[in-house]
């Protein structure tokens, strides 16, 4: 009989390269497990972008280098660029009828304003609702150049286009819709943001409520565009739904 040594030898001789990569990582190939250890930390985004990786609070401590260096060097970039030839690729093959009634759907923050200033400063700490509060009531989050691009394509081609966000209405909404007209994103049909009625609800099931008022008032969702996977599920998402990369912070 073989020994055991022998046998693991044959063993990784007949196993194809891809496999003998996931024999030999075990768990730390796929969870970041130290500061330099970029392939754990991509492993953590791509679980993030796909929806895997739900509920966490904060971007993992060996991890926080790696997300500034993905959002500021260039690959959230070109990814987000990615995306949007995606989205360009479905609008050209749709048109909006001549009743008014076909609609798109955007999220604001991290997908018409960015928050990138914010988190960075914040270290992409855990959610703190009253130090976000005073940075968006500053109404200064720059706007998302190819979103803003996509956003003038789909009014020219005559969609109705509806803003919608979690965030309170009450105390951010004058901001916010200043916000958004300084950067470019002008013309929408309507803004809409939570009311009283939805404070304490999760964001899926807030903008589902939405969705379904625009559905009931006759308006078609041709498109959803959000950095959130709660922007993108629940009831009446859309004909398509196209998701922003956001590896910065999870919203229910
Ligand atoms: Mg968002």
């Amino acid at each position: 009989m073989a020994s055991l040594a022998l046998q693991l030898v044959l063993f990784a001789l007949v196993l194809p390269p891809h496999l003998l990569v996931s024999v030999s990582c075990a768990k730390s190939c796929f969870w970041p497990s130290s500061a330099h250890d970029d392939g754990g930390c991509l492993s953590w985004r791509v679980m993030v972008e796909a929806n895997n990786a739900r509920g966490w609070r904060t971007v993992p401590a060996p991890c926080v280098g790696y997300v500034k260096g993905y959002m500021t060097r260039g690959q959230y970039g070109r990814d987000l660029g990615s995306v949007m030839e995606q989205v360009s690729a479905y609008v050209d093959q749709i048109a909006a009828a001549d009743d008014g009634l076909d609609a798109w759907i955007f999220d604001i923050d991290d997908t018409c304003l960015s928050n990138l200033l914010y988190y960075q400063a914040k270290r992409f700490g855990a959610y703190d609702p009253l130090a976000f509060k005073n940075w968006a009531s500053q109404g200064a989050c720059p706007g998302i150049p190819a979103v803003l691009q996509l956003f003038m394509t789909l009014q020219d081609k005559g969609f109705k286009l509806f803003l919608l966000s979690g965030r309170d209405e009450e105390t951010l909404g004058s901001c916010t819709s200043e916000n958004l007209e300084s950067e470019g994103f002008s013309g929408y049909e309507r803004l809409l943001m939570r009311t009283p009625d939805y404070r304490g609800q999760s964001s899926s099931v807030f903008k589902s409520a939405m969705r379904k008022q625009l559905v009931d008032e006759g308006y078609r969702i041709r498109g959803n565009v959000g950095d959130q996977w709660s922007d993108l599920q629940g009831d009446n998402v859309g004909d398509r739904v196209f998701k922003i990369p956001n590896p910065m912070y999870f919203v229910p």
